[in-house]
């Protein structure tokens, strides 16, 4: 029996990530942003990464301390090793240790499948999964070298990355990124495989069309938006926070025993929508 009196605590007041450090990448904007803010409603401390905009990756700080959080915007290419070694650096002296690595940073080079050249291959290819590869060896260094700490967290290291509905549904116009996405599916299990002993937790999420400036068009104007409804069963596109929530509680001991998953956050997008009326 509940108590009505009682209040429920909201997610945030829980706290589940105090005491642990989180880097976020393509934290400036949509995803990357909401995550970086829930995890510091959380209690992580959150180095936001940007690409090349460093006010809005301070904008995003300054929420995120306007809060009562602790966080600092640290550029860096994902693509670039160089960068990444650096910004790795540069988060682990300012925090001591990194805990927490949201691998969100992604882009988009649409083009139909015989005018792809090869320069929109390769940048969405290097963005999206090479990226995500040199940021999570980094920290699966990192989560090795210090073990864990039991008074943080159950364990080493926590890996969210971030992949999408099209990690599984097939999408024309987009070979380049449906193919990073599966490529995600398959390193985030198969670096969750070889690290678990390790106490090191590696899942993805896999967002349907959530309101971000990567899929404009796909929500801005009323025509574009009803046509989106016809794939989400739920009936309303994804807002960034549906994704940070979930990225704060996959990173905290809640969800300690999930590991090498695909949480889809979707609306239901991935449950074949166009058969929902069963005629056929
Ligand atoms: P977004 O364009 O707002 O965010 C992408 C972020 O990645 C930006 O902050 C951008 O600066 C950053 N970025 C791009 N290239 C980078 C690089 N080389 N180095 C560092 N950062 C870089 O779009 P979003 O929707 O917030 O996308 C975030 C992630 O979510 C992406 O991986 C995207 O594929 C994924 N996703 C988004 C949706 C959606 O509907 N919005 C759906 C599924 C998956």
């Amino acid at each position: 029996m509940t108590d009505s009196n009682v209040p429920m605590p909201k997610c945030e007041d829980l706290k589940l990530l105090q005491g642990q450090k989180a880097l976020v990448t393509g934290g400036s904007s949509g995803i990357g942003k909401a995550c970086a803010i829930a995890l510091a409603a959380a209690g992580a401390d959150v180095a936001v990464n940007y690409a090349h905009h460093e006010e809005a990756g301070q904008e995003v700080v300054e929420t995120i301390k306007a809060a009562g959080g602790n966080a600092f915007a640290i550029g860096a290419d994902v693509s670039q090793e160089e960068q990444v070694l650096s910004m790795f650096k540069q988060t682990i002296d300012a925090f001591g240790t990194i805990d927490i690595l949201v691998n969100n940073a992604g882009m988009q080079r649409d083009a139909k499948f015989e005018e792809m050249t090869l320069q929109q291959w390769n940048q969405v290819i290097s963005v999206n999964l090479t990226g995500q590869f040199l940021c999570a060896r980094e920290a699966v260094k990192e989560f090795k070298r210090r073990g864990v700490v039991e008074e943080v967290s159950c364990a080493a290291g926590k890996i969210i990355c971030m992949s999408s509905v099209h990690q599984v549904i097939p999408w024309a116009g987009h070979v380049n990124y449906a193919t990073s996405k599966g490529g995600i599916n398959m390193m985030m299990k198969s670096i969750a495989q070889e690290v678990a002993p390790d106490r090191i937790r590696v899942n993805s999420i896999c967002p349907g069309a959530i309101r971000t400036p990567i899929n404009r068009k796909a929500w801005e104007t009323p025509e574009a938006y009803d046509s989106l409804m016809n794939l989400i069963p739920y009936k309303r596109i994804g807002e960034p926070d549906d994704i940070g929530r979930v990225a704060a509680w996959l990173a905290s001991d809640q969800a300690d025993y999930i590991n090498g998953a695909s949480i889809f956050v979707d609306g239901g997008m991935s449950l074949y929508p166009g058969f929902s009326t069963g005629d056929g």
